[in-house]
């Protein structure tokens, strides 16, 4: 039997949360901006090894700067969840810890990827230096228009969850 698992994209507006599931599903990019009303749902099948596969239900909530106000409905039942935020844009990543907090009390015990994407926009050097001094702790910096990194969290995050019962 194949196990089905519902993962939760969140962040502030944005940050690139529906270009990153876009991406993941079917490799394309847009610059063309869509607010995302209500929540979108795609499912994409990942193989994480020979002959074992799993269903990531990625669900894409719309933005919102406070994640206080997230419905609790559209929680239920998460496996995995994903913070995103925007490197080039401090007001995505000011308060990430804090933001982080609150994820952990919505959904404790769910596995939670942390990150930072559009690192198209800034330098490497630019971006460790950033990282170091906000003290921010990221597992993932992706581009959702260069691809980068993208395929890694996904896969990495239906690893970890391929391994919870
Ligand atoms: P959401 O509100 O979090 O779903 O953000 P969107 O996915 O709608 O993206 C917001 C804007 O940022 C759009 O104009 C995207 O084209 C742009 N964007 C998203 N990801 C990236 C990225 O990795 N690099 C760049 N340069 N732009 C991005
Ligand atoms: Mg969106």
């Amino acid at each position: 039997m194949q196990s089905s698992k519902k993962v939760v994209v969140l962040g502030h507006f944005g940050v690139g949360k529906t270009s990153l599931i876009r991406r993941f599903v079917t490799d394309t990019f847009s610059d063309n901006y869509k607010v995302t009303i209500g929540v979108h749902i795609t499912k994409k099948v990942v193989e994480i090894a020979v002959d074992s596969t799993i269903s990531l239900i990625l669900w894409d909530l719309e933005g919102t700067d406070d994640i206080q106000s997230i419905r609790q409905s559209y929680l239920l039942g998460t496996h995995g969840a994903v913070f995103v935020f925007d490197i080039s844009r401090p007001s995505t990543f000011q308060h990430l810890n804090e933001d982080l907090q609150l994820v952990a009390e919505k959904m404790p015990e769910v596995p939670l990827m942390v990150v930072g994407n559009k690192s198209d926009l800034v330098e490497d050097a630019e971006l460790k230096n950033l990282l170091q001094a906000q003290e921010l702790t990221v597992d993932f910096l992706t581009s959702a228009k260069t691809g980068s990194a993208v395929n890694e969290l996904f896969l990495k995050l239906a690893t970890i969850l391929s391994s919870d019962a």
